[in-house]
């Protein structure tokens, strides 16, 4: 038991640090909309990297790297994603990834409206108009959406889409996902389509946009709690070529499971959604638990040498104040876990020396054994 212990230990700060792929987190806050109660005072206060809540019994304070307020524009947050999209050219993996409740804008910050865009077609736009600038490289895309729904995925572009799901899925939607000898996941039988241009990638986008809408329609409102998964394969050919995935994300709302009664969710709804967040939580912590689809999924683009950008949506409302709570303390998790990544030195050295004395005892167990 003292060498199982022993080693745990040392599992743990070995890879402390070493899952040194960065994680940063953006956090949005959602106008006030018509039907809100507009009389009650918002109990959440923003300024450019903290988020105030307060409410009765409740006084917490949060830091992100980068708040937008309810007068941001998606071309203000776009500003910001821009630099991560280069790592993706430069041949890290991305995961750009919108949670928090239902009806906050995720969808809103990721595909957008008519003439408001969002992160997803922006990044495509970039892609191409990089791909075109830089003439030390020649670039190839293509382009997968699935969506993940209650443990089972479905391609979204896959060229028939079945008229309806059933919540029991069949074979239609239910992908396996297998890792390759190099280390990459990859979902098996996914579709994927080059986009040789612009124009395209956005019919494929919207195909894939109008397969997830139209799909669900005869169960209610399942997509606001069904995971959205765009992915960009970006191949970048030189004297090698280089591969790299960006995912753009759009997760299911997160509800407390507590809310799942009077939110009209079902259990099973609700305990597979907060399985998925957690799971994705104990992923960027650990990279050790594969318990979920999703996390199977991204679990080669969240590890060394990838970059993680999480944006959490929040509502400004009274009366969503919990899951205000929820949703940022979530995002805190994630990004407490980054700020290892800058272990000053002294306490690098003190982790190598425990190290050391952690690998002597379970040395030594061994030896008593
Ligand atoms: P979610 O995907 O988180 O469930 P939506 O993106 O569907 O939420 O947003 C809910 C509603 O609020 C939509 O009508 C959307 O257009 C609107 N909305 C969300 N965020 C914003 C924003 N920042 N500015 C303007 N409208 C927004
Ligand atoms: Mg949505």
């Amino acid at each position: 038991r003292r060498r199982r212990e022993a080693l745990d230990k040392l599992i743990d700060l070995k890879e402390l640090g070493q899952n040194s792929g960065s994680i940063r987190v953006f956090c949005r806050e959602r106008p006030l909309v018509q039907t809100n109660n507009l009389k009650t005072k918002s109990p959440v206060t923003v300024e450019q990297e903290k988020i105030a809540v307060e409410s009765v019994g409740i006084k917490k304070e949060f830091s992100v790297d980068r708040v937008f307020d309810q007068e941001s524009t998606q071309e203000d947050v776009f500003q910001e994603v821009k630099p991560i999209l280069r790592s993706a050219l430069d041949g890290h993996n991305v995961c750009i990834l919108a949670f928090g409740q239902t009806g906050t804008g995720k969808t809103y910050t990721m595909e957008g409206t008519d003439g408001k865009l969002g992160i997803v077609p922006r990044a495509i736009q970039e892609l191409f108009s990089h791909a075109s600038e830089d003439s030390s490289s020649a670039y190839s895309f293509s382009i997968s959406m699935l969506e993940v729904y209650l443990g089972s995925l479905s391609d979204l572009l896959a060229p028939r889409q079945p008229l309806f799901r059933p919540t029991e899925c069949s074979t239609a939607c239910n992908l396996s996902i297998l890792a390759t000898k190099s280390g990459a996941v990859e979902v098996e039988g996914l579709t994927d389509v080059s986009i040789p241009d612009l124009k395209k990638a956005n019919q494929w986008y919207c195909r894939g946009r109008r397969a997830r809408s139209t799909s669900w329609t005869n169960v209610n409102d399942v997509s606001s709690r069904s995971h959205c998964l765009t992915r960009i394969t970006i191949r970048r050919h030189g004297a090698t070529e280089e591969v790299s995935k960006l995912w753009l994300i759009d997760l299911g709302g997160s509800k407390r499971l507590l809310k799942t009664g009077a939110s009209g969710l079902t259990m099973d709804e609700g305990k597979a959604i907060n399985l998925s967040l957690s799971a994705l939580g104990d992923v960027i912590a650990a990279l050790r638990r594969k318990n979920s689809k999703l996390t199977q999924i991204l679990s080669d683009s969240l590890g060394d040498g990838s970059k993680v950008l999480m944006v959490v949506h929040i509502s400004p409302c009274e009366d969503d104040v919990g899951e205000t709570v929820c949703s940022l303390s979530f995002a805190n998790r994630a990004r407490s876990i980054e700020s290892n990544r800058d272990i000053p030195e002294d306490l690098k050295m003190l982790k190598q020396k425990r190290i050391a004395e952690l690998d002597k005892e379970v040395c030594d167990a061994d030896e008593e054994l």
